[in-house]
């Protein structure tokens, strides 16, 4: 069974998001991390950190955005980041660009 990383969504996690166990695609530290900031102003810097993959071998065609926007938060993130990333904003805009978008 596989959990899901309330901070970034990746949903491959091997355990629930507690225990001090730390996802690999965004790094957070579930009972650390998240303990005094929410998650999603942890979304935030991650998002702003570039949303960068945390440790490991990550999954094959992997993409921060491809799995912020599968989650339906997107437009939540949209809305709180509107300059910084214009590339994510259009790819929000015009869903039929996602291919070309995520090979970017
Ligand atoms: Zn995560």
């Amino acid at each position: 069974m596989n959990y899901r990383c309330p901070v970034c969504f990746f949903d491959e996690l091997p355990y629930p998001p507690r225990d001090y166990h730390i996802c690999p695609c965004c790094g957070t530290e579930f009972g650390n991390d998240d303990a005094e900031v929410s998650d999603s102003r942890l979304r935030e810097i991650w998002i702003t950190q570039g949303a960068k993959w945390f440790f490991g071998k990550r999954p094959e065609g992997w993409s921060p955005w491809h799995q912020l926007a599968e989650s339906g938060n997107a437009f939540k993130f949209r809305a709180s980041q509107p300059h910084r990333h214009q590339r994510f904003a259009n790819l929000m805009r015009e869903p039929n660009e996602f291919p070309r978008v995520l090979s970017m």
